[in-house]
């Protein structure tokens, strides 16, 4: 069926065939510079996380805010200075076809986000960074806040290069331009569900920083001996668990799914994995299904266990060079690979994907868990 010039344009978008895909083939096609650049610009916004009501309080400029602190942490995992990052950019992607494969960065550089400015990345935090680290029901919330934060600029990035990558099909055939589209649509029915998910949570976050009132925070600590080699924050909705059992189905776009922290931290006596999440009248009980599960791993493999699941759920991990070094080739090629899922909307992941794949990637010595309810 033929569209006239001025009826709506077939991709959806609202806009008038002529001023949308009439000439789209004869369009120039989009250049690498272009698409780095406007990767670049939605990633590289500049603005503070907290509520509106602290906006007024805003001081100094947005600083690179650490998502693992840097204070605590990667100065005791550093070589030189440098620790190993996955680090998405136009330029690093399309050189390895698509897969991210870990490089050699600055400290300053790795894991920051641009998502608060300078006060209150101070002050908020300032019960994390500037006391030890006792498992205090705040400290669970900030670690939460924080990686929340991050999650909620990360998507907001992603919702902002969505205009950008509509145009993905200019110059290209119009059977190219359909497939294009699809995709595109498809991919942004899950960013706009993530982006609504991670509102609902920024707005929960934002009440408990203005009201102090942490009654609904849970956490999971887990204690280790040793310095941990890998390095991890993120916010995720746990889709299933470490015996391969499904949890909950993020295709399911009416439901909001339930969110579950997670950070690494250096502590006095070596390490701890931190999982946080809120325990409130919406919580369907999946990430108290997630920590069960966790629970029954052997105490031998649990540091095993947590870096398949750092690996296969967030892209922000930060290595040990010695540890990443010392890996050999299937291991690599396993972490690599679970790091390609986790950076990727549109793949679909196994239920089975968190149980054992018998390789043992490192052993941080557990010496004791923590339930704070
Ligand atoms: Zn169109
Ligand atoms: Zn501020």
């Amino acid at each position: 069926m033929k569209i006239g010039r001025n009826q709506p344009c077939w991709c959806g978008s609202g806009k008038k065939l002529k001023k949308c895909h009439l000439n789209r083939k004869e369009q120039e096609e989009i250049k690498p510079w272009e698409a780095a650049q406007n990767l670049r610009r939605a990633f590289g916004a500049k603005y503070c996380s907290v509520p509106d009501n602290l906006k007024a309080e805003c001081k100094g400029n947005i600083v690179r805010a650490h998502t693992v602190s840097k204070s605590m942490n990667l100065k005791k995992i550093q070589r030189n200075g440098h620790i190993y990052a996955f680090i998405p950019s136009f330029e690093n992607l399309t050189k390895n076809n698509g897969v991210l494969h870990p490089e050699l960065y600055g400290i300053n550089k790795a894991s920051t986000f641009t998502g608060f400015c300078a006060q209150h990345d101070k002050v908020i935090f300032s019960p994390l960074e500037d006391k030890e680290f006792v498992g205090s029901k705040d400290q669970c919330f900030l670690l939460a806040y924080r990686a929340q934060a991050r999650e909620y600029f990360t998507k907001k990035s992603s919702a902002n290069l969505m205009d950008f990558m509509k145009q993905a099909d200019r110059g290209k055939s119009p059977l190219d331009q359909q497939d294009i589209q699809s995709m595109v649509f498809h991919h942004s029915l899950g960013v706009d569900a993530g982006m609504r998910d991670v509102t609902i949570y920024k707005n929960k976050l934002d009440t408990i920083l203005n009201t102090k009132n942490f009654n609904n925070i849970n956490a999971f600590i887990i204690n280790f001996q040793k310095i941990p080699s890998v390095f991890c924050s993120a916010g995720i909705f746990p889709e299933c668990d470490f015996q391969g059992n499904q949890l909950q189905d993020l295709f399911d776009l009416e439901t909001t799914p339930d969110l579950l922290t997670f950070s690494t931290i250096a502590t006095k006596n070596g390490g701890a994995v931190v999982f946080s999440w809120l325990n409130d009248d919406d919580s369907k009980g999946n990430c108290e299904k997630f920590i069960n599960s966790l629970k029954t791993v052997a105490p031998e493999n649990i540091t095993s266990s947590l870096i398949r699941f750092f690996f296969e759920f967030c892209e922000n991990v930060i290595m040990e060079p010695t540890w990443w070094e010392s890996l050999d080739k299937p291991k690599h090629e396993s972490l690599v690979n679970r790091l390609a899922n986790a950076a990727s909307l549109l793949e679909e992941r196994q239920a089975d994907c968190l149980c054992t794949d018998n390789l043992t990637l490192d052993d941080w010595e557990l010496s004791g868990i923590q339930e704070i309810k």
